[in-house]
């Protein structure tokens, strides 16, 4: 039905030129969170927005108020917040415009752009019935399109009049130009018998009162653009510009869905990931700049155009994910690392909780988040420094303090006692003489000295857990080791 063809270059951003300002919008329907295929289209119009010096708005297209929830409303509004794409102005209620919507559709009747159709239910079955026989789609047949509206026959809907000759074509940014025969293009109903408009109308109308000359969205939206077309004609409005994008597919091409991760920003939140990492990794979707992996919000604004977005659907892998999100923790600022796990950590210490826990976290932050490739396992990382003593360890851990380890832990106790600068090197420096004069190799030092300090087999260096814990602290924890023997 559709036919996509190859973009001219004189088709190239037609209408948008260089002394418009782009004002581009995010249009959920709050069904449901703000998932991560929404997320990447609002994130696209962000910065299409922000690399052009222009807007960018959000409309909650909430006309379906069975399905609309207040809930979901704010679950969008918070991740969108949460991932940095703050949007111009007041959020746009579609069901509040409702009232201007009639009106349009009033203006349309008045002008002879649109009609009053009062077949019955039983008359459209019918139609439908006839089509499926005849094996083509459902198109509504035009009976009511010339014939006089008679107030007697009761309830009615209001229908475009369709141009139907010829053909529409889109000079799409992402598609190239895209064409659809006006015979394919039926009077679809713009306003219900209730008085209520469709989402065909409500989309144009609003985008028309909001300025909106750029709409980037799912390629799900494409054939919706030939009918939206017929109502901005039928008005005398300017058509903006599309960029219709593929939508996203999981790992093994299929469709996104909840199985391949199309959960709501929140969850990814909860999962431990950093809101840059995700919003580089959606960057990366469908849109690249040579081969740059890590891309900032700066250099994101100065590089992305629309026209660049790829034709073909992009998939999602989980792992490329995590592998951002560890570079992004490690770059991270320690105090706001501290800050993003510091409830889930107090929750989880509970009672044991050391009173200068936030001290040693943050002393002890470098180290963790070189080794945390999310925030969920640095929570569970850093849960060592903030609780008091005695430690639970292990069963790793108490292995390495048993047997001979409790012969290491008890000469290095001494050996540290007297220490004469409690920092990392002259540290390491003492424990790698002791390990020379007992002739053993470093590790079989450090292990029990790690186990004993952490109550874990793995940590930061030990050295530098030494340093963030402090002396007395350091020798309490090894003499419940010796104890617990
Ligand atoms: N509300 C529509 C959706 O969530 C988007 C409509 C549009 O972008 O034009 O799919």
């Amino acid at each position: 039905m559709v036919r996509y063809g190859i973009r001219t270059k004189a088709f190239e951003n037609e209408r948008i030129t260089a002394n418009m300002t782009v004002v581009t919008r995010f249009a959920p329907s709050p069904t449901g969170f703000l998932h991560i295929g929404g997320a990447r289209t609002a994130l696209f119009n962000y910065l299409y927005a922000k690399h052009t010096g222009g807007k960018f708005l959000l409309r909650i297209e909430d006309t379906d108020r069975e399905r609309s929830t207040q809930e979901a409303v704010d679950a969008i509004q918070s991740g969108l917040k949460w991932l940095g794409l703050d949007w111009d102005g007041d959020a746009v209620s579609q069901f509040q415009n409702a009232p201007r919507h009639a009106e349009v559709a009033q203006e349309l009747l008045a002008q002879g752009r649109a009609y009053k159709c009062t077949c019955t239910p039983d008359e459209l079955a019918a139609m439908r019935e006839q089509a499926k026989a005849e094996g083509r789609p459902m198109r509504y047949d035009g009976r009511c399109r010339d014939k006089d509206h008679d107030p007697a026959e009761g309830s009615y809907v209001v229908r475009i009049k369709a141009d139907h000759d010829g053909e529409t074509a889109i000079d799409d940014i992402i598609q190239g130009e895209v064409k659809v025969s006006n015979a394919e293009i039926d009077d679809f109903v713009i306003l219900r018998s209730d008085g209520t408009p469709t989402y065909m109308l409500a989309v144009v109308v609003d985008d028309h009162d909001m300025g909106v000359n750029f709409v980037l969205r799912g390629d799900d939206h494409l054939t919706n653009a030939f009918r939206q077309m017929q109502i901005y004609d039928a008005l005398g409005w300017k058509r903006p510009t599309f960029a219709h994008m593929p939508l996203l597919h999981g790992a093994d091409g299929k469709k996104l869905s909840k199985r391949h991760g199309a959960l709501g920003v929140e969850a990814y939140r909860d999962m431990g990931f950093l809101p840059e990492a995700v919003n580089n990794y959606l960057l990366r979707l469908g849109w690249g700049h040579g081969d740059d992996e890590i891309i900032s919000r700066e250099q994101a604004i100065a590089w992305f155009d629309a026209k660049d977005v790829g034709k073909a659907a992009a998939r999602f892998d989980a792992d490329k994910l995590s592998h951002l999100n560890a570079h992004y923790m490690r770059e991270a600022d320690s105090r706001r690392l501290m800050e993003i796990i510091w409830p889930e950590l107090e929750a989880s210490v509970g009672g044991n909780l050391a009173a200068n826990a936030q001290e040693r976290i943050l002393a002890g932050m470098p180290g963790l988040k070189e080794r945390a490739k999310n925030t969920v396992e640095l929570v569970e990382n850093s849960a060592f420094y903030a609780r008091t003593r005695p430690l639970d360890m292990n069963d790793k851990a108490a292995k390495l303090i048993s047997g001979d380890g409790q012969d290491v832990l008890r000469e290095m106790r001494v050996i540290l006692e007297n220490a004469a600068e409690w920092r990392a090197d002259p540290l390491q420096d003492a424990t790698k003489a002791y390990a020379e004069q007992a002739n053993l190799k470093l590790g079989k030092v450090a292990q029990p000295l790690r186990a004993a300090l952490s109550g874990s087999n793995i940590s930061p260096s030990v050295f530098e857990v030494m340093e963030v814990l402090g002396k007395d602290e350091c020798l309490g924890r090894l003499d419940d080791a010796l104890e617990r023997a």
